[in-house]
């Protein structure tokens, strides 16, 4: 039983509790003892097997060096709210004179390409299109890596803030060499010395202080430099980062962005790593698979095959991808299909574990009873700001000692929505609606993800419950 288990991993020298969750080496641990060989497989171990049993391979190169063909940069543009990543990605889209002369507005996909001149070279660079590090990381958190340069923008007039920082040292552990875009050098209060003097204490040294990383400062605003900060990208490509891929074999990479479209279904954007990827082609991504039926540009123009660091949106899934997920060429729809099919019921599968393993409060109430959790994660919605207010102020006046606690981590007006339960799956939430109701796809996210959404119309009847519940478990006192 339990005890038992917990007794020997205390002999094993390793202190845990019953409702602990342990990690996977204390697993194998546990298993050696019992004369069991214990293999924690990772979701990512679990879809190469799927792959290597159709004698796919997901990530590697095929063929010989010959065959390798120089790739444009994939960047994304990270750096704190409000210094102007849009509008830099915006301008750099917009500023692009060969797209111009295509004639085409260029469209959000997800991910663009423009051209830059270097050395009296045309250089192609990738850009995606979604600012921030929140991509970034969900792509990492993947497994998958599509950046390889990462421009770090940093307002002149406000300097280095604190998701600067975190971008930085995002870019820093994923190994991603870094540019330093100085933006908004158009307002008369911009310190651009500043903020090469801020950056260096974080071991980002200017090229003209004989470090190694490129500033270039810029306006987003006033489309300045953007010709020399593309440069910029490309040199430092050029100096630390061997970009190549093999052309001349079946396509991999990544979805970018996917959404389902109403008149033409599932369409993906995607990022071809390797390969080149052509209409007509049987491609499974994520748990959606199909025929490329059609390819369209950044300007919205029909391709029909997409080469290496390429986005290219794609028509003709059978379902919407994740964003991070990969995709990857394969010999016919059949194969196609089988494995889609498996991956959607591992899919389903993992959710339904997922969900056994989420909290509601009874669950809560039984850990703490076990002694497990100190913390109860709330998110609050209300028809009025007055209503969320005031059940907030209540739940506050709840005493219940030093032991537990309530955590309100997001609060606000309106329906609950998915935003609302993705936030409270990621954080082990619990979601109060107070006069109000679940909209759009809410309900069934909170019932796939296993997260509880608890009604009241009555403020008390809330507390009381919530009260109840924290009390009930409060741990004996000796
Ligand atoms: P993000 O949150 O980093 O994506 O920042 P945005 O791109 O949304 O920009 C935030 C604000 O700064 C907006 O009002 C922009 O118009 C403004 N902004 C961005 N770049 C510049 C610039 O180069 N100069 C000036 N003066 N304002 C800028």
């Amino acid at each position: 039983d339990v005890s038992s288990l917990v007794q020997m991993l205390f002999s094993l020298g390793e202190m845990v509790t019953a409702t602990e969750s342990v990690n996977d080496e204390t697993f194998e641990l546990l298993g050696e003892e019992l004369n069991y060989v214990v293999q924690v497989v990772s979701p990512e171990d679990e879809d190469r097997e799927l792959l290597e049993s159709f004698d796919l391979e997901f990530g590697e190169d095929e063929g010989d060096e010959g065959d390798l063909a120089i790739r444009p940069p994939v960047v994304t543009v990270m750096g704190h709210v409000d210094h102007g990543k849009t509008k830099l990605l915006d301008a750099l889209r917009n500023a692009n004179v060969v797209d111009k002369e295509a004639g085409g507005i260029t469209q959000h996909i997800g991910a663009y390409q423009v051209t830059a001149e270097v050395d009296g070279d045309e250089r192609r660079i990738t850009f995606i299109d979604t600012p921030g590090h929140e991509a970034f990381t969900a792509m990492r958190a993947r497994g998958a890596q599509a950046t390889d340069i990462a421009i770090l923008v940093v307002a002149a007039d406000d300097g280095v803030m604190p998701q600067t920082v975190e971008a930085l040292n995002h870019a820093k552990a994923a190994g991603v060499p870094i540019v330093v875009a100085v933006n908004k050098i158009d307002k008369p209060e911009a310190d651009p010395t500043k903020v090469r003097g801020q950056l260096t204490e974080y071991g980002l040294v200017p090229e003209e202080y004989g470090g190694d990383s490129m500033f270039v400062d810029v306006s987003a605003k006033s489309e300045l430099n953007l010709d020399k900060l593309l440069e910029a990208v490309i040199l430092t490509a050029d100096a630390s980062l061997d970009l190549r891929a093999n052309p001349h074999q079946d396509a991999q990479g990544l979805v970018v962005e996917a959404h389902l479209d109403r008149g033409r279904g599932p369409v993906a954007t995607v990022l071809v790593q390797r390969g080149t990827l052509r209409v007509g082609d049987s491609i499974v991504a994520g748990a959606g698979y199909g025929r490329v039926r059609a390819m369209l540009d950044e300007h919205g123009d029909n391709i029909t095959e997409a080469d290496p660091s390429r986005p290219a949106m794609v028509l003709g899934l059978t379902a919407v991808p994740g964003a991070g997920q990969t995709f990857i060429v394969v010999e016919d729809d059949r194969m196609a299909r089988q494995i889609a099919e498996k991956r959607e019921s591992r899919e389903r599968a993992a959710m339904q574990a997922k969900r056994r393993v989420r909290r509601t409060l009874e669950d809560f109430m039984a850990s703490m009873e076990k002694g497990a959790s100190q913390e109860l994660n709330l998110i609050l919605k209300g028809d009025v700001s007055g209503s969320v207010e005031a059940l907030e102020d209540a739940l506050s006046q709840i005493d219940v000692g030093d032991e537990v606690s309530i955590r309100v981590i997001d609060r606000g007006v309106g329906a609950i929505t998915e935003t609302n339960v993705d936030l409270a799956a990621a954080s082990d939430a619990i979601i109060i609606g107070f006069n109000v109701r679940p909209q759009g796809k809410a309900t069934e996210m909170a019932e796939k993800e296993g997260v509880e959404i608890r009604y009241y119309s009555v403020i008390y009847q809330a507390i009381e419950e919530i009260e109840a519940a924290l009390k009930g478990m409060l741990k004996p006192e000796f």
